[in-house]
C-alpha cells in the first residue's frame, strides 16, 4: 500500500483527518505537529509503521499510557472487500451511535476482512507542556509500585516505559546511552500539563517516585534531551539486534499485556522461567498498560 500515501484532509476543529493507509505513522505526525496537533497512536515502529498496518493490528505504543490504542482513535474506513465490493464505515463524526460498529470489526483484523484503502482518524491537541521523569530502580517490584503509586495519586503519565538491565546494556553499546552502573531498572515517565503547571505536576510525580528509594532520578524539560531519549527507547529492539554475540542467534519478540497491578509478578515469573531454561531474555515495555515485551 506504499503508493496510498497522501493525506487527504486534516480538520482541527473537527478533530480529524483523513488519510490514505500507506501514510507513515511519522509522516503524519509530523504533519499534524504543523498545527500543534498529535495523531496518538505511536508503536516504536512508528518511523516505518502505516496507517493501514498500525490500524490492522490494534497497534498501542508508548503513548497508550495516556490515549488507549489505535481502536480508540479510529473514526471511519474505506475497505475493499474479498469479493472487490467497496463499503464505508463510520465517518468523521465524532458520535455514532446507531447500528453495529462495523469499523470495530476491521481494527486488528490483519486484513483478512479486506484492504482498508482510506482513514478517517481522530486528531488531538498536543499537549502544551510535558516534562521527562528518568528513574532507576534496584528491582522490578519498586518500578511497578512506583507506577502504581503515581497511578492511586491520580496522575495519568503520558509515557511510561520501562527498561531492564540487558536493554539498557544494549543502548549503552549500539548507542552510546549512559546510564547508572548500579541500575537494574530503569522508569522513562513523561509527565504531561501546561506551561503554568508542569514544573508542579513534575515535582508531585518525581515526590511519589523518590518514596520508592530511586538510585537515581532525574527530571529533563530539554527538547533535545528528551527526543535522544526517546529514540533509544524506541530503538531498544534494534539495539537488542545490534549487540548478538552472532548474527545466527536468534531474538524472538514477544508482546504481552498483563494488568499493571500484576506487572512486577509477571516480569518475575518471566525472569525465572528464562533462568530454568537457559535463555536470555530482555525485557522493556510499556509499564503503564501492563504491555510487555520480552
Ligand atoms: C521494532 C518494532 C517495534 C514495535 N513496537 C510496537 C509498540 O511499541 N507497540 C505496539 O502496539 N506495536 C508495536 N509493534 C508492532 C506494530 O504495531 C506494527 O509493526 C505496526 O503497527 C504495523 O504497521 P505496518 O505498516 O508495518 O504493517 P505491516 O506489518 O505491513 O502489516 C501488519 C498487518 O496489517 C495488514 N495490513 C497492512 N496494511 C493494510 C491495509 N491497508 N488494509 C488491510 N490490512 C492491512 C497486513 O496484511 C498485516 O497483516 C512494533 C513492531 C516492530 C517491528
Amino acid at each position: 500500500m506504499a503508493k496510498f500515501n497522501r493525506i487527504l484532509s486534516i480538520s482541527p476543529a473537527d478533530r480529524y483527518a483523513v488519510v490514505e493507509p500507506g501514510v507513515r505513522l511519522d509522516d503524519l505526525n509530523e504533519k499534524l505537529a504543523e498545527i500543534n496537533f498529535i495523531y496518538p497512536p505511536d508503536p516504536a515502529s512508528s518511523m516505518a509503521a502505516t496507517v493501514g498496518g498500525s490500524i490492522s493490528t490494534n497497534a498501542g505504543g508508548l503513548r497508550a499510557s495516556m490515549y488507549g490504542t489505535t481502536k480508540e482513535w479510529v473514526l471511519g474506513l474505506e475497505v475493499v472487500l474479498p469479493n472487490g465490493n467497496m463499503m464505508t464505515t463510520g465517518g468523521r463524526v465524532l458520535k455514532r451511535s446507531a447500528g453495529y460498529d462495523l469499523t470495530a470489526l476491521f481494527i486488528g483484523a490483519e486484513g483478512t476482512l479486506g484492504v482498508i484503502t482510506k482513514a478517517f482518524v481522530k486528531i488531538w491537541p498536543k499537549p502544551e507542556a510535558t516534562g521527562r521523569i528518568l528513574a532507576y530502580y534496584d528491582t522490578i517490584e519498586k518500578v511497578g509500585l512506583a507506577i502504581k503509586n503515581v497511578k492511586s495519586a491520580g496522575i495519568t503519565p503520558l509515557i511510561a516505559e520501562f527498561l531492564d538491565k540487558i536493554t539498557m546494556d544494549s543502548l549503552r553499546k549500539a548507542k552510546g546511552m549512559s546510564f547508572p552502573e548500579t541500575a537494574s531498572y530503569m522508569l522513562i515517565l513523561d509527565v504531561a500539563s501546561t506551561n503554568l503547571s508542569i514544573s508542579a505536576d513534575l515535582e508531585r510525580t518525581a515526590k511519589i517516585l523518590r518514596e520508592l528509594e530511586p538510585i537515581d532520578l532525574s527530571i529533563t524539560r530539554d527538547p533535545d534531551e528528551m527526543a535522544r531519549i526517546y529514540e533509544a527507547r524506541k530503538g531498544a529492539y534494534s539495539s537488542l539486534l545490534k549487540v548478538r554475540k552472532s548474527s545466527s542467534q536468534r531474538v524472538i519478540i514477544g508482546d504481552v499485556v498483563v494488568l499493571a497491578s500484576e506487572l512486577p509478578a509477571a516480569l518475575k515469573l518471566v525472569a525465572g522461567k528464562a533462568d530454568e531454561l537457559g535463555i536470555m531474555v530482555a525485557l522493556f515495555g510499556h509499564i503503564s498498560d501492563g504491555n510487555i515485551h520480552a
